[in-house]
């Protein structure tokens, strides 16, 4: 059993875990809000502590292009610069940089890009990846790995486990922030048999946690579920298991039974600012008319100041005239749902009745969308 994890419960695949890091424990399964550009959009990180989150996401590449890691080491790193004292994930900047096809090219080295901010050439090595993490001083940095596109043929994607295995024992190489612990990451697109194969790679590294990459990227959510229920049993049982970009609430609680432990999504921070608003049955459209003079909370039963305080009626008004607080209530909303559902994984699995809960909670979901 590794020092910085702790299986503390199982029912069936699923896990109720404790991961220690430098900044504070988290219990797993977790969420982790999505804060890109070392803001979680719209939301304060006083907000963050209120809606009870333990760890969130910050992006490298954004970061290394603006405002600079070296900035934001010489104010005293990431957790001082966005006033956030829990713990942060860094991604490793790969996903950003392979996404911009046709405006980079890759080689054994690296990956050589154009800035989004000024359109500067860049480059991103493992080295660097690992550099610009270590300055940024999250607690568990990712490894740089390739990731080819979700439609690629076998050979490419083949190609690109195996640079992102030659990768990753660089990455282990590179100095690392005093505490911080590092992730390696699974490729091989929605092959069972691909994936097997660079998981047995990935986990023979020293990694202190291991990812799913490349899911979520196109693929129908059932094949996604296919390849996860595979192949999350198969990590290692002593280490963190991350399933990167994921999902939807109800591909997240799939993830959470096949053995899963933390995920991060755009998605109920974007949906929010697009007027999709979670709640137990599917979700609510704000923009729809019959909002508009809705007395009632979005839903009764959820904790947030959106909840609370707040009608319908009230957010439908907000968001027609686009105002600024509308952004921060939904996405307090959209945040409190997600984190909600896990920790409702998590008491459920230590209950022993994680398959009823996830069952009934599906349901819901699907019968209200
Ligand atoms: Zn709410």
């Amino acid at each position: 059993m590794s020092d910085h994890f702790e299986v503390l419960s199982k029912c069936q695949e699923a896990r109720a875990g404790i991961l220690r890091t430098a900044h504070g424990t988290v219990e797993t399964p977790v969420f982790m809000p999505v804060g890109t550009q070392a803001t979680v959009k719209s939301l304060s990180s006083g907000d963050l502590e209120t809606l009870g989150a333990r760890i969130i996401l910050a992006n490298t590449y954004h970061l290394a292009m603006r405002p600079g890691h070296e900035l934001i080491a010489g104010l005293g790193g990431l957790h001082r610069f966005m006033a956030w004292p829990a713990a942060i994930l860094t991604d490793s900047g790969g996903f950003q940089v392979f996404s911009q096809s046709g405006r980079r090219t890759i080689d054994e080295d690296g990956v050589t890009f154009q800035s989004h901010v000024d359109g500067s050439t860049q480059r991103l090595t493992p080295e660097s990846a690992m550099a610009i993490q270590a300055a940024l001083g999250s607690d568990i940095a990712m490894a740089f790995d390739e990731c080819p596109p979700s439609d690629a043929e076998p050979a490419v994607i083949t190609k690109a486990m195996e640079r992102t295995t030659r990768w990753a024992r660089r990455c282990l190489e590179a100095e690392a922030a005093p505490g911080q612990l590092r992730f390696g990451v699974v490729q091989g697109g929605t092959s069972i048999e691909l994936r097997r194969a660079h998981l047995a790679e990935i986990a023979g590294l020293s990694f202190d946690g291991l990812a799913l990459g490349g899911l979520s990227v196109g693929e129908p959510p059932e094949v996604m579920h296919a390849v996860v229920a595979h192949v999350a049993p198969l990590l290692p049982a002593d280490r963190p298991r991350y399933l990167m970009g994921v999902g939807r609430p109800q591909d997240v609680l799939a993830g959470i039974a096949a053995g899963i432990d933390m995920f991060d999504c755009v998605m109920p921070t974007r949906n929010a600012r697009n007027g999709h608003l979670f709640v137990p049955a599917g979700h609510l459209n704000i923009a729809n008319t019959r909002y508009r003079d809705d007395p009632r909370p979005l839903h009764e039963a959820c904790p947030c100041e959106a909840c609370r305080r707040y009608s319908r009626g009230y957010l439908s008004h907000l968001f027609r005239s686009k105002e600024i607080l509308y952004y921060r209530l939904a996405t307090v909303h959209n945040v409190q749902y997600y984190l909600n559902i896990v920790r409702a994984a998590r008491q459920a699995i230590v209950e022993g009745r994680f398959a009823a809960y996830a069952a009934e909670q599906t349901a819901l979901m699907e019968a209200g969308e």
